[in-house]
């Protein structure tokens, strides 16, 4: 069996040992003589599922008492509307951080919504910065602070995060939930799509402070945080299989060391690549600056597009997938997301070194 070295940015890597036990698992589940696509999401086996999955994102976060986690459909993007709609009320306003393309896509889906404001921006570093929160002042009347944990196309990622004091911080964590430790008492709501270190697309993950899930009855009954809260997110027929696979994947995170782990791995992947770039004399670029690098999206450019078209081409005649930056941006992208195994970020490495030395 070839795996390919797996750089996508979203579906993303999986871990192997997760895809084998569910090829194992596919035909009959737990001796039930069928898979977990085809049973009810209302039998005992899916509710020992939904119960396990929420227990452990408890557990590898330590989240606190207080807190409901809810496995929702329609992606990050319809977080980007469920959130104005459920938490921004009129005579308030939402803010935003401006961190680049997911930051303004949040930001630009709360405006049809309500009354928004930027209160800061990374624009004029061109997107290559985190801006610098420690003075921020909201006003009494902010509903919240939106922010981007990772961007997952600029590459640049909050190493802290800001103190909110009453105003509820929400952050869009999509691209590094779970690669590594965060204390979950600072924000008042998390969401995740899963498809880049949870698992495969279908399901989005909120965890949601219980005092920001109001009744609102205004809005549809599928678009308020109540009804799945109120349900243990089993208002509608779920995605059962994302939700499944998603606890293999946190599995496989609490037996592989938890967070911690995690961090440690995920740094010393991402190392291999930045000191190349770095030490390429500027054959490689990278393009964050390099106290907001993230470990999770690795950009670079190089001198001109013809040679990077060269680099993507040769680089999958090699076996590696995913390395063409985001079409918005051009230029080159690694994701190296929790699964990416430590011996896929090794061969990128010597990839990059050998290409360096022929075309340098
Ligand atoms: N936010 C971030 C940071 C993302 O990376 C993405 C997907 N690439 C999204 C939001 C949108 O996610 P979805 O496709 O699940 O709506």
């Amino acid at each position: 069996m070839t795996r390919a070295y797996n750089f996508n940015a979203g579906p993303a890597a999986l871990p192997l040992e997760v895809l084998q036990r569910a090829q194992e698992e596919l035909v009959d589940y737990n001796g039930i003589g069928m898979s977990i696509m085809e049973i009810s999401h209302r039998s005992r086996e899916y509710e020992r599922v939904n119960e396990e999955t929420q227990q452990l994102f408890r557990e590898l976060l330590e989240i606190p008492e207080g807190y409901k986690v809810l496995f929702l459909q329609g992606g990050a993007s319809m977080q980007f509307a469920m959130v104005p709609m459920n938490l921004l009320r009129p005579g308030t306003t939402a803010a935003y951080v401006d961190t680049g393309s997911w930051a303004k896509k949040a930001l630009a889906e709360a405006k049809l919504l309500g009354e928004v404001q930027v209160v800061a921006s990374s624009k004029d570093d061109q997107y290559t910065t985190i801006p610098d929160l420690s003075s921020l002042e909201l006003s009494e009347q902010t509903a919240y602070l939106h922010i981007t944990s990772n961007e997952t196309i600029g590459g640049i990622q909050y190493k802290s995060f800001p103190d909110t004091g009453d105003v509820p911080l929400i952050a869009d964590m999509s691209s590094d939930i779970l690669s590594r430790p965060l204390d979950v008492s600072r924000f008042g709501l998390i969401y995740a799509g899963a498809q880049k270190n949870l698992g495969p697309s279908g399901v989005t993950v909120v965890i949601i402070r219980e005092d920001l899930i109001q009744p609102a009855e205004h809005l549809p009954t599928m678009l308020r945080y109540s009804t799945h809260a109120d349900n243990n997110s089993l208002y509608n027929t779920p995605p059962v299989y994302s939700i499944y696979m998603m606890n293999l994947v946190l599995q496989w995170i609490k037996e592989n060391g938890g967070l911690a782990a995690m961090e440690k791995r995920n740094e010393e992947k991402a190392k291999l690549i930045y000191d190349v770039i770095d030490g390429s004399g500027g054959f490689y670029r990278g393009v964050a600056k390099p106290e907001y690098r993230s470990p999770m999206n690795i950009t670079f450019r190089m001198a001109n597009e013809e040679l990077e078209k060269r680099f993507v081409e040769e680089s999958q005649a090699a076996g590696f997938v995913g390395l063409k930056g985001h079409r918005s941006v051009g230029g080159l992208r690694a994701s190296t997301y929790n699964a990416v195994p430590y011996e896929s970020c090794q061969a990128l490495q010597q990839f990059m070194l050998d290409f360096q030395k022929r075309h340098g």
